[in-house]
């Protein structure tokens, strides 16, 4: 990447190893080093976010008027990749990626100064309360219920699946407030305060043994009605909007490059001959093609713009690669990866091997992501 560099962009990056060499502890690392889940747990994540944020950096897809750093795209870039590669902490994205934008642009003015310079140090942790026990991939069938009661919305139902729902203080979620000829016209986007009597938070533990995601329960909750964003009814838009985000806003070559990384130290040098060479090259020209693909979509967006329907793409291809990635060290270690006693970076890879089968599933399966794909950029 160095022959393309500017000097200007030398320098940046310069400036980016050079902070995170004064800021990033050691047990924000290995914090990092030991995550088995799609995000780390909020500490020590959200003691890196406030670093970050203390030095503006915190939200480099943002716009400068909510706090963005106003970084040219090859600086995000450079930005993500050097905390990647560094095993900095992953920002969990759930606020600072998926609220955000939908706050930013269909949220009050009001509840842009409640919730985003909140969102930006982590002082509140979101959820997502999408999908429901009936309601995944076919999402417009949610019969979570929001009935307008004075001041409030009533909220009754059931959402599935929820990551982080334990540590969360806010979940923004779709609630059905009319019965429509076309389902996805009675959706409505509610902010939910998880402390709000009738909510309750039920663990499921994955694959792997770990707690991530819940079932949450709303039981005759009292919403506020100004926890509404945007018009009642439009809440299918902006789902759709905050989806694009989900699936094709963050850049994860970095992400990807240092967990093989990790699978390389977890696997030992001495395990590293020459037919494992050649496995782990074949893994690293995917992740090189996986980064141009990043660096020509949305490495040319303005901040906090929608990628639009590639967004499927890169989600596709990501979840593809971070599978064939702790994939790699099941095949790498062979038999012992049965041993699960050890509780080294060996068992991390294991655990993470087994939680990486949900990339595939979650923030939409690859199915309807292929058919996202059919329809919308291939014409079919
Ligand atoms: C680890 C994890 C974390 C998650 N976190 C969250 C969260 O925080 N918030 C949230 O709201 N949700 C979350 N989810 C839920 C996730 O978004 C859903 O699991 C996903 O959308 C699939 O829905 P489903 O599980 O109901 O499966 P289904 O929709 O029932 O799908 C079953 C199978 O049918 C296939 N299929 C369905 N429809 C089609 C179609 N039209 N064309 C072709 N094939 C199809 C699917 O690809 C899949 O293989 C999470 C899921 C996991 C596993």
């Amino acid at each position: 990447m160095d022959l393309l560099l500017h000097p200007a962009d030398r320098a940046f990056r310069a400036e980016v190893r050079d902070f995170i060499a004064n800021n990033l502890t050691p047990e924000m690392r290995d914090g990092q080093r030991r995550i088995i889940g799609p995000y780390p747990e909020p500490e020590p994540a959200r003691a890196w976010q406030q670093v970050l944020a203390a030095r503006g950096w915190a939200a480099p897809a943002w716009p400068v008027a909510h706090g963005g750093p106003g970084w040219t795209a090859i600086q995000r870039f450079i930005f993500e990749s050097e905390c990647a590669l560094a095993g900095a902490p992953i920002i969990y994205p759930i606020g600072i990626r998926l609220a955000a934008p939908v706050i930013m642009k269909f949220g009050s003015a009001e509840q842009q100064e409640r919730w985003l310079p909140r969102i930006l140090t982590d002082a509140d942790h979101w959820c997502q309360g999408f999908s429901e026990p009936g309601a995944g991939s076919d999402l417009a069938s949610l019969t979570t219920r929001a009935v307008r009661d004075g001041d409030a919305y009533v909220v009754d139902g059931t959402k599935l699946w929820t990551t982080h729902a334990h540590h969360a203080n806010w979940m923004f979620a779709l609630v059905r407030t009319a019965q429509t000829a076309r389902r996805q016209d009675g959706i409505s986007f509610l902010a939910i305060p998880m402390s709000l009597p009738g909510v309750e938070v039920r663990p499921i533990l994955s694959i792997g043994g770990d707690h991530d995601v819940n079932q949450v329960f709303l039981d005759n909750v009292r919403v506020p009605a100004d926890c509404l964003i945007g018009q009642e009814g439009k809440g299918w838009t902006y789902a759709k909007y905050l989806l694009e985000f989900e699936r094709g806003n963050g850049l994860f070559s970095g992400r990807l490059r240092a967990a093989l990384k990790r699978v390389e130290d977890g696997i030992g040098v001495e395990r590293i001959n020459d037919a494992a060479r050649l496995m782990i090259a074949e893994v690293t020209f995917e992740i090189d093609a996986f980064e141009m693909l990043e660096l020509m979509t949305i490495g040319v967006l303005e901040p906090n713009a929608a990628p639009g329907p590639v967004a499927s793409v890169l989600k596709l291809r990501a979840s593809r690669l971070k599978q064939r990635v702790a994939r790699l060290a099941i095949d790498l270690l062979g038999s012992e990866a049965l041993r699960r006693d050890d509780d080294g970076l060996r068992g991390v890879l294991v655990t993470d091997y087994l939680n990486s089968r949900a990339a595939t599933i979650f923030g939409g399966t690859s199915e309807v992501q292929l058919g996202i794909i059919a329809r919308a950029l291939a014409g079919i």
